[in-house]
């Protein structure tokens, strides 16, 4: 193992990955350069979404933060760039880049970092020196399903977001979040995960999106193609599904099509989540919603 973080189980030396890895920001950085020189509205790259890569080191899967570098060209062309990161990590590497900087608005809403890795993203990490105010994370309990992430998303993010008035959204969509994902503990469906997209896209001037995260492989593909419809503002139609046995979208337990059935915690274990969720979103209305002339009521 190197000081840089190569040689992990996470991050090993294999042939081809610094290549891989500059292929990924290239599509990143050229997406975001689409945005930039015509009138196009969004732009996907699945394969990238690296938010955990730091400065000069790789780590969480993550060589190169293609999103760190893309975004750092858009500020040095003069654009105000937010940056929403839904994949279920906290989004480590992209806070440290904009940390200290009030050209980014940097917003991770992830599960808390007590229960998974990178082990940090709480609400107190709000960014220091000309950044403070700039970065906003809103960790979520473990167990969090659809109406408790919606909730707290839609009560932090679009008051930000209007208020920052960004040029371009970056947004890192990871497919982690879904409630079959091995690595992680949410329990949002497809039905949360298309909301949270349709509301980006509301809320969006222009949005360059990447993928990210998504252990899950089917769940992760259908959540990619629900949001790729979402934001072109299309309705995909499952031709396939049934008539080839489901196996087009993974195992016959979980085929029939894109879309999950609802899903809602209840109970004891509901308004433990409902009550964190709570208390965060709290914390971040009464500390920096001021600061960004937003209003409490
Ligand atoms: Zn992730």
């Amino acid at each position: 193992m190197y000081a840089v973080g190569l040689g992990t189980e996470d991050n090993p030396i294999t042939k081809g990955m610094y290549q891989f890895a500059l292929g990924a920001t290239g599509a990143t950085y050229h997406g975001a350069m689409c945005l930039v020189e015509s009138d196009t509205k969004f732009v996907f790259n699945p394969l990238g979404g690296f938010h955990h890569a730091g400065r000069s080191h790789a780590e969480g899967f993550c060589y190169i933060n293609d999103i760190a570098i893309t975004i750092e060209a858009l500020i040095r062309m003069g654009l105000r760039v937010a940056y929403i990161d839904i994949d279920v990590h906290h989004g480590n590497g992209v806070q440290n880049a904009f940390y200290e900087t009030n050209k980014v608005l940097t917003i991770s809403i992830h599960e808390s970092g007590k229960t998974l890795y990178p082990w940090s993203g709480f609400e107190d990490g709000i960014g220091i020196r000309e950044g403070r105010g700039y970065n906003v994370n809103i960790p979520l309990p473990a167990g969090t399903d659809d109406d408790v992430y919606l909730y707290a998303f839609e009560q932090i993010i679009p008051p930000l977001v209007n208020a920052f008035k960004p040029d371009i959204v970056f947004a890192e969509i990871g497919g982690d979040v879904h409630r079959d994902d091995p690595l992680a503990h949410f329990n949002v469906t497809s039905n949360g995960f298309k909301k949270a997209v349709r509301i980006l896209k509301e809320i969006s001037p222009k949005v360059i999106a990447t993928g990210g995260g998504g252990y899950n492989l089917f769940k992760t593909a259908a959540l990619w193609a629900l949001a790729w419809a979402e934001m072109c503002g299309l309705t995909p139609h499952d031709h396939y599904a049934g008539i080839v046995g489901g196996m087009m979208y993974g195992p016959e337990t979980q085929s029939g099509s894109l879309d999950d059935p609802p899903f809602s915690l209840d109970g004891q274990e509901k308004e433990e989540c409902l009550k964190q969720a709570r208390d965060v979103v709290r914390f971040i209305k009464e500390t920096l919603f001021p600061m960004h002339g937003i209003r409490l009521h």
